[in-house]
C-alpha cells in the first residue's frame, strides 16, 4: 500500500511549510493519505512519524475506518477535526498547520479554540503531492480511461449516436455503457453536444434530436476506484462538411502541439501556448475561450493547472488532459480532449479512441 509513503511525502513537506503537524480536513486529501472512502474523516499527520499521527472519524465508520487504514491509531468522535486539535498538548504539538485553503473562517475558530493555540496556514501540501500520481494512481487513471474508451466504442458499433435521438438519450446510453464495464459512475455530467450546442464548451445535454450534418461534441470520462477518466470526442453525423473538417485540422493541429510540449521542465504556461500558437496564427485565438488542459485523479479538475496564468512546471508522473476547441457561436465547435501521463521520454496516453474525424 502506498499510504503510509504518502504520509511520508507529507512529511518532509511540513519544515518547509514551518509547522510540526498538519490538520488534514479535506476529505479527498484524508482519501488520498490513508484509503478512507467515508464521507466523514480528518487526519492528523505529525512530524514525528504515524505513531504520532492521528485519524478521526465518526462512529457510523467504525469498522469501515478498522478495515481501510489499519495503520493509524483511530479516533472516533463525532466532532472531528475538533477532537484532533485538542490533541495539541498530549501530541507535543508546538506549530499546528491547517489546510487554510479547505477552511472555512467558522471552521477554523472551532479549531482554534479546541487546540488552545493559534494555527499556522498551509495550504496546498497535499495537493502539491497529488499532481504527481503514483504507479498505484496511473493504474487505476488507466483502468477508468479504458473504461471511456470502451463504452464509446459499444456507442458507436450500437449505432447508438443516430438522428432522431436526443443529447439526453445518447448521454445517458453512454454512462449506462461506462456502468456496465465496471464504472461506480460518471465522473462529471456528461456533456453530449449536437449542431450547435457544440459551440457551448459546457452545454448540457438536452432533449434535441441529433440530426444528420451535425457536429457532435461528446465530453465524458468514467469514474472508477475513485479516479476520473475525462475525454473529448467530436463527430460529424454523416459526411462532414468542408468548414467542419477546416475546424477539425485546426484543432487537432493544436492538440497535437500541446501532447509534444508535454515535457518535463516544461512551464505549463508554455505548454498551454504551444497549442494556442496554433490556433492563433489561423486567426481563431478568441474563440479557444478556456485554458488548455488540467490535471486529473481523485478529482476531476486537480492541479496542475494548463493554462496561461498558471503556475509552475510539468512534472514527470503528472497526469494530464490536453483539450483545445473552437467554438463558432450559432454553428459548431470542436473539442479534442485526451488525459495523458507526463513522462521522461514524452507523454503516455490513457486515451486511446482515434482522434481522426469520425463520420457516422
Ligand atoms: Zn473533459
Ligand atoms: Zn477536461
Amino acid at each position: 500500500m502506498s499510504f503510509p509513503a504518502r504520509r511520508s511525502a507529507l512529511r518532509a513537506l511540513l519544515p518547509g511549510a514551518g509547522v510540526d503537524a498538519l490538520l488534514v480536513t479535506d476529505l479527498v486529501n484524508v482519501r488520498y493519505l490513508t484509503g478512507f472512502t467515508g464521507s466523514n474523516a480528518s487526519l492528523l499527520v505529525h512530524a514525528g512519524g504515524d505513531g504520532a499521527s492521528r485519524f478521526c472519524t465518526d462512529g457510523r465508520y467504525r469498522t469501515q475506518a478498522a478495515a481501510e487504514v489499519p495503520d493509524l491509531e483511530t479516533v472516533i468522535d463525532r466532532s472531528g477535526a475538533q477532537a484532533l486539535a485538542a490533541l495539541v498538548a498530549t501530541l507535543r504539538i508546538e506549530r499546528l498547520g491547517f489546510e487554510s485553503d479547505a477552511v472555512t473562517v467558522d471552521a477554523h475558530d472551532v479549531l482554534a479554540e479546541a487546540a488552545g493555540v493559534p494555527l499556522h496556514r498551509a495550504p496546498g501540501l497535499v495537493q502539491r503531492l497529488r499532481a504527481v500520481k503514483d504507479a498505484d494512481e496511473v493504474e487505476a487513471l488507466r483502468r477508468a480511461c479504458a473504461v471511456g474508451d470502451a463504452a464509446l466504442a459499444g456507442l458507436l458499433d450500437a449505432g447508438g449516436l443516430a438522428p432522431g435521438r436526443t443529447e439526453r438519450e445518447v448521454a445517458l446510453d453512454l454512462e449506462d455503457r461506462m456502468r456496465a464495464h465496471g464504472a461506480s459512475g460518471p465522473a462529471f455530467e456528461t456533456i453530449l453536444a449536437a449542431g450547435a450546442h457544440s459551440a457551448v464548451p459546457h452545454h448540457r445535454p438536452t432533449g434535441s434530436e441529433l440530426r444528420a450534418g451535425d457536429l457532435v461534441k461528446i465530453d465524458f470520462g468514467a469514474l472508477v476506484d475513485g479516479y476520473h477518466s475525462d475525454m473529448t470526442r467530436t463527430l460529424v453525423l454523416g459526411r462532414a462538411a468542408a468548414w467542419q473538417r477546416e475546424l477539425y485540422a485546426l484543432v487537432a493541429e493544436a492538440q497535437a502541439a500541446g501532447r509534444a510540449a508535454l515535457v518535463p521542465g516544461t512551464a505549463v504556461a508554455h505548454v498551454d501556448a504551444a497549442a494556442r500558437g496554433v490556433v492563433e496564427r489561423a486567426g481563431r485565438g478568441e474563440e479557444f475561450v478556456h485554458g488548455l488542459g488540467h490535471g486529473v485523479g481523485l478529482q476531476i479538475h486537480e492541479a496542475p493547472s494548463l493554462a496561461a496564468a498558471g503556475t509552475g512546471a510539468v512534472e514527470a508522473g503528472m497526469v494530464v488532459t490536453v483539450e483545445p476547441g473552437v467554438y463558432l457561436p450559432g454553428r459548431g465547435g470542436v473539442r479534442i480532449e485526451d488525459t495523458l501521463v507526463v513522462r521522461d521520454g514524452g507523454p503516455e496516453l490513457l486515451t486511446h479512441t482515434t482522434r481522426e474525424l469520425l463520420e457516422v
